[in-house]
C-alpha cells in the first residue's frame, strides 16, 4: 500500500489558494508532446492529430463516494485518478491527461492536500497521464474531487455500449466483488477500533480484498491487450457499480438478452473465505458489489480461439435475442431474472 508522509500542518487560510496551486503543481511533470501548454493559462491546449479525443468526467465526495477514516489521503487521490482512466479504457481508447478540481474546507492542512496530490501524481505517473489543470475552491462540506480525463483513439477501435449482437460471449477481466467486501472488512475494523481503540486492526488474511478497495487499478493493460490480440469487442463498460447492472446497461443499449451463468463468475478466494466468514452470498457480492474497475465487454464467437486462453479473460455468458430477456443460471441450472440489485438474498 502507498504509506504516508507528511506529518505537519499548515493551514489553508495561512497560504491561500494562489499558493496552494503553486505547491501542488510546481514539480508536476509533462509526459506527451502532445500537451502544448499545461498548467499556468487560463485553458491547457492539447494536440490529438488525427485521432479522436474521448472525454469522462466523475465526481467523489466525502460522506457519499468516500469515508477518510479508512481511505488515506494518498489512496483517495491514486482511486480518484484510477476511477477516471477506467472510463477512458472502457471505450477502447488509452487515457492521455486529466484534469483535477477541488473544493476543500477548512478541515485539511496544505500537507493533507499535498497527500492527496502525491497519489495522484503516482497514479499520472504509473499509467502516464499528463495532469494539465484544474480548479482550486473552499468547501463548507469537507471535499470533493471532480476529476476530468481526456484520450485518445482512432474511430475505429472506439468501443461503445450499444454494439453486443446476439451469440456474442460475454467476457470478464480479473476477478469481481473483492472491493465491495474489502470495504467490509475495513467498516468492520472501524467499529471495532470505536469500541476500543486499543485495538490494532490484524487484516493480514484480507490483503488482497483492502488492497482492491483502497488500490484498485483500471485495466490500462487490457486495451494493449486486445490490440496485441487484434480483437475489437462489440461493446464494452467498465464495472463500477457491480456486475448485473453494467450487464443490463450492455443489453439495454444493444437492444439484447443475455445468459450468465453463476458458476463462470471468476472470484478470488479470498472472497470466497471472507464471504463465508460474514454469511454473505458471494455470487450477490459480484453482482452488486461494484467499484471492481474491471472491463465487461461482448465478443464475437469467431474470436473465441483469440482469447480462451487468455488469463484475464473469462467467458460468463453469451447474448441472447432480446425477447430471451437478461437471465442468471445458477448453479443448479435453474434460472432466474438478471436484476440490477440482487436477486432474492437477504444482503439486497
Ligand atoms: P482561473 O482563475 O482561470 O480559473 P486558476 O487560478 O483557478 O485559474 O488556475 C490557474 C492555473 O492552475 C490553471 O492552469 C489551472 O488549470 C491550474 N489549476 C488550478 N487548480 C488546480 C488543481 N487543483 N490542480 C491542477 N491544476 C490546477
Ligand atoms: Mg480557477
Amino acid at each position: 500500500m502507498l504509506e504516508n508522509k507528511n506529518k505537519n500542518s499548515t493551514k489553508l487560510e495561512d497560504i491561500g489558494e494562489f499558493s496552494l496551486i503553486d505547491a501542488l503543481t510546481k514539480d508536476l511533470k509533462i509526459r506527451h508532446k502532445s500537451t502544448i501548454k499545461s498548467i499556468g493559462d487560463d485553458a491547457a491546449v492539447l494536440d490529438y492529430k488525427t485521432k479522436k479525443i474521448v472525454v469522462s468526467t466523475d465526481f467523489l465526495i466525502e460522506g457519499v463516494h468516500f469515508d477518510l477514516s479508512y481511505m488515506p489521503l494518498k489512496h483517495l487521490g491514486y482511486k480518484a485518478v484510477m476511477v477516471n482512466l477506467s472510463d477512458i479504457y472502457a471505450m477502447n481508447a488509452n487515457a492521455k491527461h486529466i484534469t483535477v478540481s477541488l473544493a476543500i474546507s477548512n478541515r485539511f492542512s496544505l500537507e493533507a492536500i499535498q497527500e492527496l496530490y502525491s497519489g495522484i501524481e503516482l497514479a499520472a505517473k504509473q499509467y502516464d497521464i499528463d495532469l494539465i489543470g484544474g480548479d482550486t475552491t473552499s468547501s463548507v462540506t469537507g471535499l470533493t474531487i471532480s476529476i476530468t480525463a481526456l484520450g485518445e483513439a482512432n474511430l475505429s477501435d472506439i468501443v461503445y455500449r450499444d454494439g453486443a449482437k446476439a451469440n456474442d460471449l460475454i467476457v470478464v477481466t480479473g476477478d469481481l466483488g473483492a472491493a465491495f467486501m474489502g470495504l467490509k472488512v475495513l467498516e468492520r475494523e472501524k467499529e471495532v477500533f470505536k469500541v476500543n481503540p486499543k485495538n490494532q486492526p490484524d487484516l493480514d488474511q484480507y490483503t488482497y480484498l483492502v488492497e482492491r478497495q483502497l488500490k484498485p487499478e483500471a485495466r490500462k493493460d487490457i486495451i494493449r491487450l486486445l490490440s496485441d490480440l487484434k480483437v475489437r469487442p462489440s461493446s464494452m463498460i467498465d464495472i463500477s457499480d457491480g456486475l448485473s447492472s453494467e450487464l443490463l446497461h450492455i443489453c439495454k443499449k444493444s437492444k439484447v438478452g443475455c445468459d450468465l451463468y453463476e458458476n463462470k463468475i471468476p472470484m478470488d478466494p479470498q472472497l470466497i473465505s471472507t464471504c463465508e466468514e460474514f454469511n454473505i452470498n458471494s455470487t450477490t457480492i459480484t453482482l452488486n458489489g461494484g467499484e471492481d474497475y474491471e472491463l465487461l465487454m461482448t465478443v464475437s464467437q469467431k474470436d473465441y480461439p483469440k482469447i480462451k486462453a487468455n488469463p484475464n479473460l473469462t467467458v460468463i455468458g453469451y447474448i441472447k435475442e432480446e425477447k430471451a430477456g437478461c437471465n442468471l443460471i445458477l448453479r443448479d441450472e435453474s434460472s432466474v431474472e438478471l436484476k440490477a440489485r440482487g436477486w432474492g438474498s437477504k444482503e439486497d
